[in-house]
């Protein structure tokens, strides 16, 4: 007698694939190509094209296991590279093409990558760092046969060429789901960047988790726009969580100008967009600039740095656009927490709901979080105790890729790097990165609610804030701050912003205007930059 049994079905990528391709075969992709030109497919063609690729990849006699690299825009052939590649067994490695090209180099050596696909606006670069790439064996253009590519880069490949060479009949290997399938390497400011080796396993975890309706919350009647970068953690899940649940996606290609974003959501009626605060920064100034109301918007979803509250006021009472905050990191797939409100805030103000959604949310099932002094004791969900940010669940990082051990704590846990909060609902604070936070006598103050305030200036378009050395509280703050256009300000004005909104010994010391903040590969502002030049303003003044 059988004690039954249930299935045993492998946890793949190519299962969402497949997924999409039969249930949602004619639901659109649409896909800024590198020349401005707009490309219409449907999932169907998306899980035919990489399904071939696959094949043909095998046919190169790339191994399982081995890494693919890319280096490529938000567009359809990169979506089809993700599942394509994974689904062969090997490993698509994404890559910032914003690096400089020392760490590019490093990067693509360390992961010793085999294969690597690009887009037109990069081949310049890899025909010049391809003598000290020492891995790659095939360079993959992402296109049709080009003659400029096949003159910048030596015996190139055509993506498209590689497909037409395969028939209908490819098929998808069986795969182990605790294979790898995604590798991914965190911006790190300091030191070597780190990789993080994502499985099967953990990316359809993730795609489940990030799918709930408190979740991302995405359904087959969307249309999903990931403005985040698909080399910043896989486009943050999206083109995965959009074909598990077959929602027409929307690749914007390289334009990622507020201007090009809003004939985008307004042309091809985006229902909701995913992206970093300095990019949704553009969005709502060509908003602004246009009239257009973004009316097909209905949510967005806003993470890799603090959700500025005047955001998200503007988004809901300007457009009726939801603005979801979100926190997560390269080494958690990314999502960790999430805002959305419980039952018992449907009646709350107006304005209490706008300041409950300045929280980065609840963690959905799947992660757990914990706060942990210094000292290690851990800290209660009180809503005022503040400590390290530790987290565990099937889609964080355990050991990174080539490292000699685990990254985790003894009893298991991740330990982020970022200083937060939890209420007693479980709702999440990101105060700081331990790094950046500003320790003034002893007493913590958040760059991030110094900042927050700063941009709620209306002469202020951005701002930054760090630590200065001081003498007397050892660490003071100064804020760095882009004034908007058409608006002058004064030191004094935005000092006197802060009076009232935190307690005196906050506010920061100084106020210097500057022209632009330097950014970071993925859209967030490089303060180990700014307190290179600016750690030392306080110091020379008070000498
Ligand atoms: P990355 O691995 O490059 O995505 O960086 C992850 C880090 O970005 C986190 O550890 C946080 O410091 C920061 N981060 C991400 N989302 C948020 C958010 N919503 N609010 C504040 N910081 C964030």
């Amino acid at each position: 007698m059988s004690l039954g049994k249930m299935m045993d079905k492998a946890l793949t990528t190519t299962s969402i694939i497949e997924h999409a391709g039969r249930f949602h075969t004619n639901t659109p992709v649409i896909s800024v190509e590198t020349d401005g030109t707009i490309s219409r497919t449907g999932w169907g063609e998306v899980e035919s094209n990489a399904r071939k690729l696959n094949a043909a990849l095998v046919r190169l006699g790339v191994k399982t296991g081995e890494r693919c690299a890319t280096i490529a825009w938000n567009n359809r052939r990169h979506v089809e590279i993700y599942f394509g590649v994974a689904g062969a067994g090997m490993v698509c490695h994404t890559i910032n093409p914003r690096l400089f090209p020392e760490q590019l180099i490093y990067i693509m050596n360390h992961a010793e990558d085999k294969v690597l696909f690009f887009d037109k606006t990069f081949a310049p670069a890899i025909g010049k760092l391809r003598e000290h790439l020492k891995t790659i064996e095939h360079y993959v253009y992402m296109g049709a046969a080009d003659d400029e590519v096949a003159a910048a880069v030596d015996g190139v490949l055509f993506m498209d060429d590689l497909i037409a060479a395969e028939t209908d009949d490819a098929t998808w290997p069986e795969i182990d789901e605790r294979m790898p399938s995604s590798l991914c390497y965190t911006s790190g400011t300091t030191g070597n960047p780190k990789g993080v080796e994502y499985t099967h396993r953990s990316t359809v975890l993730h795609t489940l988790g990030a799918n709930q309706a408190d979740g991302l919350g995405l359904s087959a009647k969307d249309v999903v726009m990931p403005v985040v970068p698909m080399f910043h953690v896989n486009a943050w899940g999206v083109p995965y969580a959009t074909a598990a649940v077959g929602s027409s996606l929307v690749l914007p290609g390289p334009g990622l100008d507020g201007e090009s974003l809003v004939k985008l959501i307004d042309g091809e009626k985006v229902t909701m967009a995913l992206g970093v605060p300095t990019i949704w920064l553009g969005l709502m100034n060509a908003l602004e600039k246009t009239g257009s109301k973004a009316l097909s918007l209905q949510r967005t979803l806003i993470g890799g740095s603090a959700a500025p509250s005047y955001m998200i006021r503007e988004f809901d009472e300007k457009y009726g656009v939801e603005l979801i905050h979100g926190w997560g990191m390269t080494e958690t797939s990314p999502l960790g927490s999430i805002n959305q409100l419980l039952a018992k805030h449907t009646d709350l103000p107006h304005d209490e709901k706008l300041k409950l959604r300045e929280s980065q949310g609840r963690p959905p099932y799947g992660v757990d979080l914990r706060l942990v002094s210094d000292e290690g004791e851990i800290l209660p969900h009180d809503g005022k105790a503040a400590g390290n940010l530790q987290i565990s669940g099937p889609w964080v990082v355990d050991t990174y890729f080539k490292a000699d051990g685990s990254a985790l704590t003894d009893d298991g846990w991740f330990d982020t790097g970022d200083v937060a909060m939890i209420d007693e609902d479980g709702y999440l604070f990101i105060t700081d990165r331990s790094k950046d936070i500003i320790k003034s006598g002893g007493e913590w103050i958040s760059t991030v609610e110094l900042e927050d305030i700063a941009i709620s200036h209306p002469g202020v378009s951005n701002a930054a804030a760090i630590a200065a050395r001081h003498e007397k509280w050892d660490e003071r703050p100064v804020v760095l701050a882009i004034k908007a256009e058409g608006a002058d300000p004064s030191e004094a004005d935005i000092l006197a912003h802060y009076e009232g909104k935190i307690a005196h010994w906050q506010i920061p010391d100084k106020v210097i205007f500057v022209d632009s903040l330097p950014i970071g590969g993925t859209g967030k502002i490089l303060k180990n930059k700014l307190r290179d030049e600016y750690g030392d303003v306080l110091m020379t003044e008070d000498a």
